[in-house]
């Protein structure tokens, strides 16, 4: 005899990242940004500079901040390679006072 579990006719399930769902697209694992646009959850993303000014490297971003310009090069791209919850934000920790 079969068992059917879970859910019929709903192939679209969100994953993990289901708590990020109402920006789900751009807050995905390599989703790429440019200067000026708001950083969609605080992690670690990986930059990447005209070859010419310097190699790529990973910096911290803050939800809700904004990617910054670079002073040496037009167009440095930010990479999302791993999401981590800024500890100011993250609903376990308080603050000194
Ligand atoms: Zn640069």
């Amino acid at each position: 005899m079969q068992v059917i579990v879970g859910y019929i006719g709903d192939a679209d399930l969100p994953d993990e990242s289901s708590e990020y769902r109402e920006d789900a697209i751009m807050s995905e694992i390599g989703a790429i940004f440019k200067p000026g646009d708001t950083v969609p959850v605080s992690g670690i993303y990986r930059v990447t500079h005209d070859p010419k000014h310097t190699q790529e490297h990973e910096v911290t971003c803050v939800k809700g901040k904004r990617f910054p310009p670079c002073r040496d090069c037009a167009h440095p791209r930010f990479v999302l390679q791993r999401k981590a919850h800024h500890i100011e934000t993250h609903e376990f920790f308080s603050h000194f006072y």
